[in-house]
């Protein structure tokens, strides 16, 4: 190939022509490697709820900084055909699915006794089993197709648990065996499937369980982010969303074909203790 070939093909981005899939990414984390992976050239599906002109001016604006194609499905994943279906209409829009971002997620805090059974099977349904049904619906095509990328945002709480929060725990623990099966039944037919295990970083999510794990603990909002979350990292500080972003970019690309069945903590030192 001649130099000017070479360099081209350099400056393309590493995700051009690919085509992916960020559940819940109308917010926090799931936003974030959305628009990290439309920068390194991926057309990109937004799922999740909110508001649809804010989603709306959102997709318009990633497109315009981006270049990449931007649809948005507004899947409710709590359901198994929806989950389903959002892959499958995927393939159908875009013709092929390559990276699948399984990171739509809720929490709720509460001491085991008193954890209500429904929001146990809420989070269990969206935090475990939607991403289940995604990579059951996504594997064939991607098997087809000889390469995914399967990336399932899991949690420290994949790797250690904390009191009162039986669900949420169970079921990243839940994820990251799930994710050591997609790669054992992937390896021959290049698909990847790894877990990004984030420790805390500043999103709703976080922002929602602050008032609850301060009941629960007895304690300060203060104190619940200065002696629970930021005594668990280290660092003493949250992580940003491009930093997922930029790990689920290098997860999805062609350099990380020997990476799988992994977990990998984004953590601050958390999991090191
Ligand atoms: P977030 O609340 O900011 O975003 C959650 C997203 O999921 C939103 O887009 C929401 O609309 C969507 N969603 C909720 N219910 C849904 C449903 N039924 N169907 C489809 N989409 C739905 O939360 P976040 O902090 O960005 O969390 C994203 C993921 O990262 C979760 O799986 C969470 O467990 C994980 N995580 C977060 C942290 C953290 O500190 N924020 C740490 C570790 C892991």
């Amino acid at each position: 190939m001649d130099a000017q070939v070479l360099e081209k093909l350099d400056a393309a981005p590493s995700l051009a022509g690919r085509v992916a899939i960020i559940t819940g990414s109308t917010s926090g984390i799931g936003l974030g490697v959305a628009r990290a992976l439309a920068a390194a050239g991926a057309d990109i599906v937004i799922n999740g709820f909110g508001d649809h002109d804010e989603i709306d001016y959102t997709c318009a604006e990633i497109e315009r900084d981006t270049g990449a194609r931007v649809d948005y499905d507004d899947a409710n994943l709590m359901d198994p055909a929806a989950a389903a279906g959002l892959v499958t209409s995927t393939i159908r829009g875009f013709g092929r699915l390559d990276i699948l971002v399984n990171n739509a997620g809720i929490q709720f805090v509460s001491p085991v006794e008193e954890f209500p059974a429904e929001k146990w099977d809420a989070i269990l349904a969206l935090n475990l089993s939607a991403a289940f049904h995604t990579s059951k619906a996504a594997f064939a095509a991607m098997k087809e197709q000889g390469y995914g990328r399967i990336i399932n945002v899991a949690s420290a709480h994949a790797l250690v648990a904390s009191p009162f929060k039986s669900a949420y725990v169970a079921a990243k623990h839940g994820v990251l065996g799930l994710t050591k099966v997609l790669a054992l039944e992937g390896a021959e037919h290049g698909i990847t499937a790894n877990a990004i295990c984030p420790g805390y970083v500043w999103t709703p999510l976080v922002e929602n369980q602050i008032g609850a794990t301060a009941e629960a603990r007895g304690i300060s909002r203060e104190a619940v982010i200065r002696d629970v979350l930021l005594a668990a990292q280290p660092t003493r500080r949250f992580a940003e969303t491009d930093e997922i972003g930029a790990l689920a970019v290098f997860l999805a690309g062609p350099d990380a074909r020997s990476i799988t069945g992994t977990a990998l903590p984004v953590d601050g030192g958390w999991t090191a203790h």
